[in-house]
């Protein structure tokens, strides 16, 4: 059972990095995990997109 660090770990990033991208653009963003270390994957892929 090594997946709690990870899944803690890139929760911390991606909600890191969602500040970030609103930060960036100005503007509400919705972020998605599309592949997760947690759920398998060899590492974590974030998506942004900005709300119009
Ligand atoms: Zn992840």
């Amino acid at each position: 059972m090594h997946g709690k660090t990870d899944e803690a770990m890139c929760w911390i990033t991606f909600g890191f990095a969602w500040g970030l991208f609103e930060g960036v653009f100005g503007k509400e963003v919705v972020g998605e995990e599309k592949k997760c270390v947690a759920k398998g994957d060899e590492k974590c892929v974030f998506e942004f997109r900005i709300v119009e």
